[in-house]
């Protein structure tokens, strides 16, 4: 699996001078081995480094420091051993910005019940130790993950992979940068939102231009480089049109718009971008192609000038590096209402994420009907079926709040063959009627992230580092319960934001 070069999380361990050196030795010991074997796991994504046992205040101040301060750390993992008074871990775990896991293990799987003395219980005292420590997180009101079982069961591998999946996705999100092609589509609502609170709550932060400064670029393509551009992307998709000078030119000026967008983002270095078929003033076809490009290379998309959507489909494409699947900008677009085969219909004007295809996409191009515009280059595919989800992050005034509905995700039960643009078939969980209502209701955008590679854990994981509202609708959604989900987190939120 590719690691997540230059990132690591510290692995602390909790402990204090009461057992003396021997144990103190120990305890460093089997830490170490805990660490070694957690590296050595392929399912850890990145590099977990021990740090030092710690039993003072002052240390643990200093240690959380360098934590917040060093470029590569992008979580916390603390492991207490034994007991480890909680009052000195107060003031480091105040100053503590970086995501929190307290791994609650122990060195040893089962009780040594023939051997079993008095060192033994004392060395191992995780049981109590965790308590003690898990106690001064809450008190101080933390967000942290908590993990429990033994270091080497594939649930608690599984736990830490997530939560250290959705810690880069955190690192990736601080200082990322989004750049914003023209304005939002003109009165739309749930595209829009509060940037300077975005940037508050997740480190990002969103900049507009106007379309001339990308058209600058794009006029600046090497026509050389169009032409290889072109006769690579012919190589590895499918032509099942028959290409004529027509739409060989739109191919062409799509692909100039992709390398033009492309040199755009890597001079500015951004993470993601937003479109509007609105403004593009000086670009003869929407971005399509382009942006399907783009985003299969890990950039955040959204259309209208989405950039919340745009931001989560990066955090998305960041957790999910390496695995399976696939993740892609997403909309809600249409119904099949037949009873007891209820389906949605996924896609968009064209920007959807071939990571998601079923088969080698195709590179087509056809009028678009909206926009005043050339017939753009799009790639047209299926996605593939499985076990997905739709994200969706809105801005409800005072807050954030994140959606997430479990979908399953369907080989199309028939062709679709006038259809010129990439979709997904799902069927939401627990069912369409009550998945669709809970997600109106929750006040849910259109735009999703969709993915096939990353589930509800990973969401939730990164909703609690970010510290934002979660809704979760799934098999075990009831929709009077959701209802009440909701009042009560207005009440919370009034509280405690
Ligand atoms: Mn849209």
């Amino acid at each position: 699996m590719d690691k997540f070069k230059n990132y690591q999380v510290w692995f602390f361990t909790g402990s204090q001078k009461l057992y003396g050196e021997e144990v103190l030795k120990q305890v460093k010991e089997n830490s170490k081995k805990i660490v070694k074997g957690l590296n050595e796991n392929s399912e850890i994504p990145v590099e977990i480094k021990f740090k030092s046992v710690l039993t003072s205040s002052d240390k643990i101040k200093q240690s959380f420091q360098e934590a917040n301060s060093n470029e590569s750390c992008i979580g916390v993992i603390t492991w207490m051993h034994t007991f480890s008074p909680a009052k000195m871990w107060i003031n480091g775990l105040k100053i503590l910005d970086k995501p929190l896991a307290h791994l609650h293990t122990q060195y040893n799987k089962e009780i040594p019940w023939a051997d079993i003395d008095m060192n033994f219980m004392n060395t191992n005292q995780s049981a109590h130790g965790g308590r003690e420590y898990g106690h001064i997180v809450s008190r101080l009101k933390l967000k942290r993950k908590i993990i429990v079982g033994y270091w080497q069961d594939t649930e608690v591998i599984e736990e830490l992979k997530i939560w250290i999946r959705a810690a880069a996705a955190w690192h990736d999100s601080q200082s990322a940068k989004f750049a914003r092609f023209g304005d939002n589509m003109n009165y739309v609502a749930v595209t829009e939102g509060d940037k300077v609170e975005a940037e508050i709550k997740f480190g990002y932060s969103v900049n507009g231009y106007g379309i001339e400064e990308l058209v600058k670029y794009v006029k600046e393509v090497n026509p050389k480089d169009i032409d290889k551009e072109y006769r690579h992307l012919k190589d590895i998709y499918k032509i099942k049109q028959k290409l004529n000078e027509k739409t060989v030119h739109a191919i062409k000026d799509a692909v100039q718009i992709e390398l033009g967008m492309r040199t755009f983002l890597e001079d500015g270095d951004f993470k993601g971008f937003t479109t509007n078929f609105e403004t593009l003033h000086g670009l003869k076809q929407l971005p399509g192609l382009a942006v399907q490009r783009l985003m299969k290379d890990g950039y955040g998309f959204g259309a209208e000038g989405d950039w919340k959507t745009a931001a989560l489909v990066r955090a998305m494409k960041v957790m999910s590096k390496g695995l399976e699947g696939g993740t892609s900008f997403m909309e809600h677009y249409t119904y099949h209402f037949e009873e007891g085969n209820m389906q949605v219909l996924g896609a968009h004007m064209l920007e959807v994420c071939e990571s998601i295809a079923a088969n080698t996409p195709s590179l087509e191009v056809h009028p678009l009907n909206i926009g005043n515009k050339s017939d753009p280059a799009r790639l047209v595919f299926d996605s593939k079926a499985g076990s997905a989800i739709n994200a969706s992050i809105v801005d409800m005034g005072e807050r954030f709040r994140m959606i997430v509905n479990n979908v399953k995700a369907l080989k199309p039960d028939k062709s679709l063959p006038k259809l010129p643009v990439a979709r997904v078939i799902w069927k939401p969980k627990p069912d369409l009627k009550t998945a669709v209502k809970a997600w109106i209701y929750g006040g849910g955008a259109h735009h999703t992230g969709f993915s096939l590679a990353v589930d509800e854990r990973y969401m939730r994981d990164f909703a609690e580092i970010a510290g934002i509202e979660y809704l979760q609708i799934d098999e075990n959604t009831d929709f009077a319960e959701f209802k009440k989900d909701l009042k009560l987190n207005e009440v919370y939120y009034k509280i405690n934001d």
